[in-house]
């Protein structure tokens, strides 16, 4: 017996978990914003570039400003100036006109740094995905990672391509307009900002407590949640034993508890906002500031042309305030998918061999293999035994006993914590990752057909097979005619033109696993959800299936493994015995148990 041990792991994951979201809101803040500084950084130099460029296009919007001053001076004189006025409104023009280029060039550049980085994190993700382990994917809902690649890499468009560049315009240029007033007169500066101090003292009144009150709010969102969830859920319960009454005043609690708080905290906010609002309105900064600014022009302090600059720069003031809020708010979301997305590209790998090795055969060997899923209690305890080439192994055992669990370790679905899986006497975790894919085929109970042909479904594990030898595996894998039955045979989409039965399913995988070839096969026997018609159809497809090969069956039903060369029984992670239906069934043990057990309820399918 070999006693290959494992090479140095070479893994990136090596880096460590998954970043720790520290307590409290403000260090998660923290945390979603550092992740979003990470994930936008290969884009960050183009996002500057068009930051900077986006401040000249507000500069350039300073130009009618600046024009409409001049003009009201050249109008106002005794005599006017023909050539002057059209030299003005030319710069006016051509400043609108600069600004919506330079506008358009930072936007566009904001755009294309957005799709690149779209590109680059969904490449990310695949290629991180397509290195976690198989078992990673059977614990985290799809939903999960759709979210991320999805919605949340979506989430980054609105900060990456507008929110930067739209931020930089709507401070730039209010800034500008107040400089130049200040170029002015200080005062007028300071009159255009007149109102601006009651705005912030209502917004700051209403804020107060918001971190808390947002907390309240996420918590009875949450009750809600719980509440609809757990009313859909056991709905046919729910109904059977009359309870939708009382299950739907637990949601009615839920909702009127909301509805309570929510209006406790926003009604009275409502009224400050509407005073906060009319004071940055454009009714009421007109009125002050031409009120205000004639007071100056009476007292000689500034002449009519530089009153109307004021008016005007003061109209544009509140024009920011509204895009700081939304930017805020885009700025929230959007860090919350970057840390969805960052904690996703950190998902741990699966540790690649630094030196992979090929097997020598076949033969497959768990060697006081020990797993534990939470690293405290061991699943599977020194369970050890052998599989032969061309012969098949029945794990049986009751549910929980660590079967499939077992089962998975060989195509490193998980790695042992202890003892070693062998395949042709070298340990799977030496064996390079695409070799050991295609050494060990898995036919699983949760069949998963993707998105595409019944023809493209058969040749996933070998793409270039022709169509000959596709039909072959369905035929062998007892489906082709079902097949050809579809409206359009082996060209049907399944899941639009396809709809296959559980059975039929799990027949179209059988023809993928004989397509593939793969001289090591785990089956995972789903008789379970089968059709009673397509059961015997499976029996014969797995029949075929296991010719010639190293097979280690998951059975949940001991009537079809009884002819099995090997039973392994096991218990409690543990192998309780090992050998024939007949040695096991005479040992009067634990198999005994089970198959009497069996035979009762049954015993027309007994041998
Ligand atoms: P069997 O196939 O014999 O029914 P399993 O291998 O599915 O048994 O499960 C063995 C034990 O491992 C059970 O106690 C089960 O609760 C636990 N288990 C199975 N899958 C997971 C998982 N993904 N995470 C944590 N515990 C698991």
């Amino acid at each position: 017996m070999s006693t290959t041990t494992v090479d140095t792991v070479d893994s990136p994951a090596a880096s460590g978990p998954v970043d720790a979201v520290p307590d409290g809101a403000s260090a998660a803040g923290k945390a979603a914003s550092r992740a979003l500084t990470e994930i936008r950084r290969p884009v960050a130099g183009s996002v500057r570039v068009a930051c900077v460029i986006s401040a000249l296009g507000a500069l350039a919007g300073l130009a009618p400003f600046l024009g409409l001053v001049e003009l009201a001076d050249v109008l106002l004189a005794d005599s006017v100036d023909r050539g002057r006025v059209i030299t003005i409104c030319l710069l006016i023009a051509g400043g609108l006109l600069a600004r919506a280029m330079l506008m358009g060039s930072a936007l566009t550049i904001t755009h294309f740094a957005d799709v690149r980085l779209q590109a680059i994190l969904r490449r990310r993700m695949v290629e991180r995905l397509g290195r976690v382990p198989l078992g990673w994917f059977s614990e985290q809902s799809s939903g999960r990672v759709r979210k991320a690649a999805m919605s949340d890499v979506h989430d980054l468009h609105q900060l990456v391509a507008h929110h930067s560049v739209e931020m930089t315009a709507a401070v730039v240029m209010p800034l500008g307009g107040l400089s130049y007033l200040l170029w002015l007169d200080w005062r007028l500066a300071l009159l255009a900002l007149a109102t601006l101090p009651v705005y912030a003292v209502a917004y700051a009144w209403m804020m107060r407590g918001y971190a808390d009150q947002m907390r309240r709010m996420d918590e009875s969102n949450a009750r809600i949640s719980a509440a609809v969830a757990e009313f859909v859920h056991g709905i046919a319960v729910v109904k059977t034993f009359g309870q939708s009454r009382r299950a739907f005043a637990a949601y009615r609690q839920a909702t009127d508890e909301f509805v309570r708080f929510f209006s406790g905290w926003v009604r009275p906010m409502l009224r400050t906002e509407a005073l906060a609002l009319m004071a940055i309105s454009a009714p009421v900064i007109g009125l002050v500031t031409s009120a205000g600014s004639a007071w100056f022009v009476e007292r000689g302090w500034v002449r009519v042309p530089e009153a109307v600059a004021c008016v005007l720069v003061a109209m544009v003031l509140p024009t920011v305030i509204q895009p700081l809020g939304f930017g805020a708010q885009a700025r929230r979301s959007a860090s919350a998918a970057a840390l969805r997305i960052h904690d996703l590209l950190r998902t741990p790998e699966l540790p690649v061999a630094a030196a992979p090795a090929s097997p020598d055969g076949h033969r497959v060997e768990f060697d006081d293999v020990r797993f534990s899923y939470d690293g405290s209690t061991d699943v599977l305890c020194g369970v050890g035994f052998a599989c032969e080439p061309g012969t098949v192994t029945a794990l049986v055992g009751p549910s929980g006993s660590g079967k499939s669990t077992l089962a998975t370790l060989l195509p490193r679905f998980h790695d042992v914590t202890g003892g070693r899986v062998r395949i042709g006497g070298v340990d799977v975790r030496r064996i390079a990752s695409a070799e050991l894919y295609r050494l060990v085929g898995f036919v699983l109970q949760d069949v998963q057909l993707v998105y595409g042909t019944v023809a493209d479904n058969v040749r996933l594990g070998r793409p270039d097979a022709s169509a000959g030898e596709v039909e072959r595996a369905c035929a062998a894998a007892r489906v082709h005619d079902r097949i050809l039955a579809l409206p359009r045979g082996y060209d049907s989409i399944v899941g639009q033109d396809a709809q296959l039965s559980g059975g039929e399913a799990q027949r179209v995988s059988i023809a993928r696993a004989l397509l593939a070839d793969a001289p090591v096969l785990v089956l995972d026997e789903a008789t379970a959800f089968a059709d009673p018609e397509s059961e015997a159809a499976i029996q014969d497809a797995l029949s075929e299936l296991a010719r010639g090969r190293t097979v280690l069956v998951i059975a949940h039903r001991l009537s079809t493994i009884v002819g099995a060369d090997q039973i392994v029984v096991l218990d409690r992670g543990r192998v309780a015995e090992t050998g024939t239906h007949e040695h096991l069934v005479g040992a009067g043990g634990t198999y005994a148990r089970l198959w009497a057990a069996h035979q009762g309820p049954d015993t027309e399918k007994t041998k």
